[in-house]
Order: structure tokens, then C-alpha cells, then sequence
């Protein structure tokens, strides 16, 4: 087996439960096997979820940080506008990580959200994706991955809702759900 490091893009999209955490398993494993691991968050930042406390365990191997404000269009409590900033502000940031070459791995959570919201060029984001330096893992989460993003990762999967508890009226579970 070749031990030749190479920096994959990875996407984690669907309709189903899964992306996040499935990108969140990664970061432990990442942290296990001595990389450094960041994850900035598109969407969310209304609410806290609970992998930001346990994040700080991991630390510093492990950070992350949400830049999102929260849903853009169920019952949204801020202008799109202000989404729009957001989502850019993330991206100068999630910039600045790609170029800096601190991190092994680079979770871009629910950027594909942000993408399907208009909030992002997904030229923009490929371009970057294609001069990133070569040892670095990226991931991107989130539902409806565009084509072109889907085009240039090494790994997709796709998460699909066979059943959610959601659909028998049970509500997020925390330590589950957030
Ligand atoms: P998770 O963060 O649990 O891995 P996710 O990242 O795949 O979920 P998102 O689209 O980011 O899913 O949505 C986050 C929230 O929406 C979670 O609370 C999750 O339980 C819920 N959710 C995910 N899939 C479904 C679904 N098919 N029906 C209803 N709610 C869902
Ligand atoms: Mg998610």
C-alpha cells in the first residue's frame, strides 16, 4: 500500500441524516491519526450544537467555527442580504485556510446548502478547490451538491432518507440531532 499523502475532496450530500456527522466521525478519525483538522459552518450559528463543546475537547487539534446565521428561508430572522455576507465572509475565511497550509483537513459544512441558496459562486469555490495545495483533505456537506462539485471530488456519497423520526412528529433529539 502507498503511504503518498493526497489531499481528497470529499462530498457529503442527500436528502437523508448523515452529512455532518458523517463529516464530524472524520474529524475524530482525522484527529486520531495526527492531522489538523478545521470546520467552518455555512448555515448554522442560531443554534449551538453539541459537537461545539465536545470540539473543544479535541482541541487544537480539532476547531470550529460557525459563520452561518441560521435557516435562509424557513422562517428566516434576517434579511437575505445578511445571509449573503455570511456565506462570503465564510468563504474569504475558508480561503485564508486553504492557502494558509495549517490544516490536513478543511470540513466545509453545509456549503453546498449555501450554493443551492445563491449564496455562493460554485465557480468560485471550484477554482479554489483545483489550486489547493496538494496534500490537503477538503470535505463538503450539505443537500444538492452542484454537478461541478460532484464533478471535481475524488468521493461522493449520498445520504438518502429511508425513514426519519421526524416524519412521526418526533422532534430533535440533542446529543442526536444538534
Ligand atoms: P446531521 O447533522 O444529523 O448529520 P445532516 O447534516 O445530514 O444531519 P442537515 O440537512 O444538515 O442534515 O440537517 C440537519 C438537521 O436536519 C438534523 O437535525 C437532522 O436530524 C435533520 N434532518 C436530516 N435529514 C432529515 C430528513 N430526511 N427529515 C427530517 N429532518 C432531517
Ligand atoms: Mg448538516
Amino acid at each position: 500500500m502507498s503511504l503518498e499523502k493526497r489531499g481528497l475532496i470529499i462530498v457529503y450530500t442527500g436528502d437523508g441524516k448523515g452529512k455532518t456527522t458523517a463529516a464530524l466521525g472524520l474529524a475524530l478519525r482525522a484527529v486520531g491519526a495526527g492531522l489538523k483538522v478545521r470546520m467552518l459552518q455555512f448555515i448554522k450559528g442560531e443554534w449551538k450544537p453539541a459537537e461545539l463543546k465536545a470540539a473543544k475537547w479535541l482541541a487544537p487539534a480539532f476547531s470550529m467555527e460557525q459563520l452561518g446565521i441560521g435557516f435562509v428561508t424557513y422562517k428566516p430572522k434576517r434579511p437575505y442580504e445578511a445571509h449573503l455576507q455570511a456565506a462570503q465572509a465564510a468563504w474569504a475565511q475558508a480561503k485564508v485556510e486553504i492557502a494558509s497550509g495549517h490544516q490536513d483537513l478543511l470540513i466545509l459544512d453545509e456549503i453546498n446548502n449555501a450554493f443551492q441558496l445563491n449564496l455562493l459562486s460554485v465557480r468560485e469555490v471550484v477554482g479554489a478547490l483545483q489550486g489547493k495545495p496538494e496534500a490537503l483533505h477538503v470535505v463538503l456537506t450539505g443537500r444538492g451538491a452542484p454537478p461541478e462539485i460532484i464533478e471535481l471530488a475524488d468521493l461522493v456519497t449520498e445520504m438518502k432518507a429511508i425513514k426519519h423520526p421526524y416524519e412521526k412528529g418526533i422532534r430533535a433529539q440533542y446529543g442526536i440531532d444538534f
